[in-house]
């Protein structure tokens, strides 16, 4: 793997800043990668063979995926909406998986890691990146259930929404009432639809 300090290069210039995410994101995938058994994500060899559930839509995420090489067009990163600074990491050949929490602790601890600084913005990069794993993250060795239309590749299943016709790709019908519906008509849109 290339070392912190290019990933984390490579990872400032595709999310267009430095910031806290930046770093606590290319640290949390160095590890992730590492405890699943991975050392060269980006390798050919190696790119269908890690996924990677991200908690939270913000900095980190990016980091994440510029280092596992996971993203969603290829399925092999998945985006939980939790609200927690956490991800996932999954080695999809022997099934390993570890979860990586960013801890509430490592914020106050900066620091004590970076004395010397004393801007609050750079103290805090500077203590993420001193700081030992132990501190600033908690893993837990854990199992994921993955469907196989969850999966990459093609589709493995199509339905068709019996109140409006959409088709409906890789198993995300509901059943209702005995009816098999797209979400929207299941009463999950996110939007609404306007009429003038
Ligand atoms: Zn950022
Ligand atoms: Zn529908």
């Amino acid at each position: 793997m290339k070392s912190f300090d290019e990933l984390l290069q490579i990872s400032v210039e595709r999310h267009g800043h430095l910031c806290a995410g930046q770093v606590i994101g290319v640290r949390m995938a160095m590890l992730g990668c590492r405890l699943i058994g991975i050392d060269e994500p980006l390798s050919p060899l190696n790119r269908k063979k890690i996924m990677v559930f991200v908690e939270i839509d913000r900095c980190a995420t990016d980091a994440i995926e510029s280092v596992t090489g996971c993203h969603m067009g290829k399925r092999t990163l998945k985006f939980k909406d939790f609200g927690i600074n956490a991800a996932t990491f999954i080695n999809l050949e022997t099934g390993q998986a570890f979860r990586i929490v960013s801890t509430e602790a490592s914020r106050d601890l900066a620091a004590e890691y970076a004395p010397e600084e004393t801007d609050a913005r750079r103290q805090q990069l500077a203590g993420y990146k001193r700081m030992p794993n132990e501190m600033l993250f908690d893993v837990q060795k854990v199992t994921v259930h993955l469907p196989e239309w969850d999966m990459p590749g093609p589709p493995r299943r199509h339905a068709v929404c019996e109140r409006c016709g959409q088709v409906v790709r890789d198993g995300k019908e509901k059943r209702v009432e005995g009816l098999t519906l797209c979400r929207p008509c299941a009463g999950e849109g996110y939007f609404q639809i306007l009429r003038n």
